[in-house]
């Protein structure tokens, strides 16, 4: 069967001339590929037509949104992961040279056993003050979601891990004649 010209006039029936349009119902009622086409264009015009009518505003708003909370939750991750890298950092750098000390210490114990005690006193007593200070901020910071609890668990590990090293290397200035070696 041939199909042209009816498979494009039933894109445009309203421009055809009456004998035209006669030829293409005729077609139409004969032809199942060309009415095929004629229906699933009409639904496609229909479909078109209604997207345009309705209002743009309230799924434009919602994507928006949608983009806005995706945005905020990708940079809280790029955070969060940045202080895990920190803290994860800190960590490698402090623990060989804190290895290397107790390495020390236990190649020469007796007086340098004395001077960790009284170190690690001073280290207990600071934890004890950190501990309160920690359960002071957890108790003011309740109800927060999840994800802050997990950047600010890691702040605090970050900060800890610092204040660790600063209180370490501080413990090992304040004694002379300590564990060096
Ligand atoms: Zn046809």
């Amino acid at each position: 069967m041939k199909h042209s010209p009816f498979d494009i006039w039933l894109f445009d029936p309203q421009d055809l001339h009456a004998e035209q349009d006669e030829a293409l119902k005729q077609h139409l009622a004969e032809c199942d590929s060309c009415r095929a086409l004629a229906e699933a264009w009409q639904a496609a015009e229909a479909g078109m037509l209604a997207s345009e009518a309705m209002a743009p505003e309230p799924g434009f708003a919602h994507r928006w949104q949608q983009r806005l909370a995706l945005a905020r939750s990708k940079r809280r991750r790029r955070q969060t992961w940045a202080v895990l890298a920190g803290t994860i950092g800190g960590a490698l750098v402090l623990t060989p040279i804190i290895s290397l000390r107790l390495w020390a210490l236990l190649a020469a114990p007796g007086e340098a056993a004395l001077a960790w005690l009284d170190r690690l006193q001073i280290l207990t007593l600071n934890l004890e003050a950190l501990r309160g200070f920690v359960a002071i901020v957890l108790q003011s910071l309740q109800g927060l979601s999840v994800l802050w609890w997990v950047a600010l668990g890691l702040g605090a590990l970050w900060i800890s891990g610092l204040w660790a090293g600063l209180l370490y290397r501080i413990a090992f200035k304040i004694i002379p004649n300590g564990v060096s070696r």
